[in-house]
C-alpha cells in the first residue's frame, strides 16, 4: 500500500482481516469474526465505513453483520445468496470507492463460485481472499481446475510488483509442498528459507508480491518445464497440469 496504511488482524487460528486505514475511519476486508477487529480498531479509535467481503464462507463473514449494525458499515460482497444482511453485490469489472481508494472487481470463481478479488492499481495492492494464497491457491470446493486456473492467470497478469493480501497464514505449509513437487525451484527453496525464517519469528508472510508468485508458486508456474518434467508431465496443457498439482496438494 502506498497511501493508506493496512493494518493485518489474525483471526481464528490462520485467518487475516485486514483494515484499509484513511484517517479516522477504516474499511475492513473478510471480518470472519468481530472480535479482534473490535480490538484493532478500538485502540486505533477509528469508524468502520466500509466492509468488503470476497466470499461466502463463515471464516470471512462471520462478523460482518455485528459490525456492520454498530458501525453502519456499508457492506459490498459478490452476487451470492448465502451471503445474509444487505450489501451491494458487485462483479467483474465493477469498481468499488472505499476511503478514497478505487478497487478494480475481478471474478475469480475455484475456491467457491462466486468469489471475487478487490485491485487497487493505485495502490499496488490486491486482496484476494482464498483465491492466490502465498505460495499456493484455495481449494476448489465449487470450480473445476480449469476455473480456478483462468482465475489466478488474470490475478498473475497485474503488475510484479503488486502486494497480495490474502486470506490465510498458510504459507509455510503452502512452501514446504511447493519445494515436494519444484525442488529444483533456486527461487522458491530461497523463499522457504526466509518464510521459515519469519513464522519462526512469529511474524506474518504477508504481503508477498505478483513477481514472487509467478518466480515461485507452482500454481502460476504450470507453463514451466522444469516443473513439468518434476511431475512427470512434460509438454501438457497447463490445466491438466494445474489440476495434477492441486490434487497432490489436497492429499499432502
Ligand atoms: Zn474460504
Ligand atoms: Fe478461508
Amino acid at each position: 500500500m502506498i497511501n493508506c496504511e493496512l493494518v493485518l488482524v489474525p483471526a481464528f487460528a490462520d485467518n487475516y482481516v485486514y483494515l484499509i486505514v484513511n484517517g479516522e475511519t477504516c474499511a475492513v476486508v473478510d471480518p470472519g469474526e468481530a472480535g479482534p477487529v473490535r480490538k484493532a480498531i478500538s485502540v486505533r479509535h477509528l469508524n468502520v465505513s466500509d466492509i468488503l467481503l470476497t466470499h461466502h464462507h463463515s471464516d470471512h463473514i462471520g462478523g460482518c453483520l455485528e459490525l456492520a449494525q454498530t458501525f453502519g458499515s456499508a457492506v459490498t460482497g459478490p452476487a451470492d445468496p448465502r451471503i445474509p444482511g444487505e450489501f451491494k453485490a458487485v462483479g467483474e469489472g465493477d469498481t468499488v470507492a472505499v476511503g478514497g481508494i478505487e478497487f478494480y472487481v475481478f471474478a475469480v470463481p475455484g475456491h467457491t463460485s462466486t468469489h471475487i478479488a478487490f485491485y487497487s492499481a493505485a495502490e499496488g495492492c490486491l486482496l484476494s481472499g482464498d483465491s492466490l494464497f502465498a505460495c499456493g491457491c484455495g481449494r476448489l470446493f465449487e470450480g473445476s481446475p480449469a476455473e480456478m486456473h483462468a482465475s489466478l492467470q488474470k490475478l498473475a497478469a497485474l503488475p510484479d510488483d503488486t502486494e497480495i493480501y490474502c486470506g490465510h497464514e498458510y504459507t509455510l505449509n503452502n512452501a514446504e509442498f511447493a519445494v515436494s513437487v519444484d525442488p529444483e525451484n533456486e527461487d522458491l527453496v530461497e523463499r522457504l528459507g526466509v518464510i521459515r525464517q519469519l513464522r519462526a519469528e512469529g511474524q506474518p508472510t504477508i504481503p508477498s508480491t505478483i513477481g514472487e508468485e509467478k518466480a515461485t508458486n507452482p500454481f502460476l508456474r504450470c507453463e514451466d518445464a522444469a516443473l513439468q518434467a518434476a511431475l512427470g508431465l512434460s509438454g501438457a496443457d497447463a490445466v491438466d497440469v494445474f489440476a495434477e498439482i492441486r490434487s497432490r496438494k489436497d492429499a499432502w
